[in-house]
């Protein structure tokens, strides 16, 4: 059959030693310390976010390392193994995505956390200084695990460190930080992004999944241990190109907005939560929308929420060992019924993804979903931690016969948030 390539995550030592030669070999000293923070994979909440909904993703153990040293001036010099060249940026001169001036191309992630810091009134102006970066990442580029998230809040926490803020220091800081690294993404690299992604790679807790409230920021930690109940998260990268991808994602998210407006409420979560009240129904929540791609995406949003709810109740009452059997089968029951919503109702997924999911079931896998925004990336497959690699090859091969290229994989935990790496 098909090879399965499996990504292997690096240990603190090897990402440390990564970033810190190559800082050395690009400014010839070695840099005043190395931080890292962590890619994220959802269990479930998917294109809830912007509706002011429940995710539950986990910080994974695959992370993005960097390396960097304060300057005296206010120019930012950057370089990543996995980008050609250096680049320098003036700090005073970072402009929004569209604006004369703005930062070209993978800078503006890391310059646009420099210059959010100051936006956000988290650091007087010109408290954060200049700076030389060295950037090396196991987090693979666009497969949906927000090798983007991870690369902003490995800055986020050593621009923190360095210009002595203290904000990583407790959850208060980080949900501050990861507001900063939000605005850095939105306004200054011009990619919309809801907040899940640099929530998980701040905010959650190794050992857990992170339950996080988007209307609020409020998040709480779902104990997750699945290796206990012999069980692990296997994450197939389809590697297919995004289709259509920008469009449609503002699409969802305008159809949403004009959803809540004829239902008369603040967001979709006002609905769904009454719902779940027993204060409505579906139906007769459905019943208020004329338009049929309204109701489509809006059962899709408001199932979602309820499933997020429902799996955080199950994990929560089955934890470690214990999530075998019926737990797992409602378990697996909520992650497949998240994939139909999404193909179905919101008309996200894509054939790779569908391929991956029915794949990885018809092999066993106690649950199989498509993650991340869709249109491509990855789908995660709870799976028995001795059929990984089964599943994997097996998803390979049928991606083999399909005509698709070759997927990737990785293993998933619920591994530690961003941080100083002292290795
Ligand atoms: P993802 O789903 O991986 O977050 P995005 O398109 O949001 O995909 O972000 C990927 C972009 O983030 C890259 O094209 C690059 O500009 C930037 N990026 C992420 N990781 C790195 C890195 N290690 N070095 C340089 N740029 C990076
Ligand atoms: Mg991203």
């Amino acid at each position: 059959g098909a090879t399965s390539d499996v990504l292997t995550a690096w240990s603190d030592a090897e990402g440390a030693a990564r970033a810190r030669d190559l800082f050395t070999a690009t400014f010839g000293a070695p840099p005043a310390g190395v931080w890292a923070a962590p890619g994220r994979v959802n269990i479930v909440g998917e294109h809830t976010d912007y509706n002011g909904g429940l995710c539950l993703p986990i910080a994974l153990p695959h992370r993005t390392f960097v390396a960097l040293r304060p300057r005296a001036d206010r120019t930012a010099r950057f370089v990543s193994a996995q980008e050609p060249g250096v680049r320098e940026v003036e700090l005073d001169a970072v402009a929004p995505a569209g604006a004369p001036g703005a930062v070209e191309g993978w800078p503006a992630y890391a310059a646009g956390v420099a210059w959010a810091l100051e936006r956000e009134g988290l650091a007087p102006a010109g408290r954060v200084p200049g700076f030389d970066l060295a950037v090396d990442s196991c987090v693979p580029y666009g497969a949906g695990l927000s090798s983007s998230a991870a690369l902003e809040c490995a800055v986020a926490v050593a621009l923190d460190d360095v210009a002595g803020l203290g904000l990583s220091a407790d959850d208060a800081g980080r949900a501050r930080l990861a507001a900063a690294c939000v605005r850095a993404e939105n306004d200054i690299a011009g990619a919309p992004t809801g907040g899940m992604d640099q929530a998980a790679s701040l905010r959650a807790r190794a050992g857990h999944a992170l339950l996080l409230d988007c209307r609020d920021g409020a998040v709480e930690h779902v104990p997750l241990d699945l290796a206990a109940a012999g069980l692990a998260l296997l994450v197939m990268d389809t590697r297919a190109p995004h289709r259509l991808v920008d469009g449609q994602y503002a699409r969802r998210r305008q159809v949403c907005e004009d959803a809540a407006a004829v239902l008369g409420v603040p967001s979709l979560r006002e609905v769904a939560d009454a719902s779940m009240a027993g204060e409505t129904t579906w139906d007769e929540v459905l019943a208020g929308l004329d338009d049929p791609e309204q109701r489509m995406r809006v059962r899709h949003v408001i199932s979602e929420i309820e499933r997020v709810r429902f799996l955080v109740a199950r994990l929560t009452h089955a934890p470690g060992a214990q999530l075998r059997g019926w737990a797992l089968d409602k378990v697996a029951w909520a992650l497949d019924a998240s994939h139909t919503s999404l193909r179905e109702d919101y008309e996200v997924s894509s054939p790779e993804l569908d391929l991956a999911a029915d794949t990885a079931r018809r092999l066993g896998a106690h649950g199989a979903r498509m993650t991340g925004g869709g249109f491509g990336g990855s789908a995660i497959a709870l799976v028995d931690a001795d059929r990984a690699g089964a599943v994997a090859a097996g998803v390979a091969d049928a991606f083999a016969v399909a005509g698709y290229g070759p997927p990737a994989f990785l293993l998933a935990s619920a591994a530690a948030p961003a941080g100083p790496v002292t290795a």
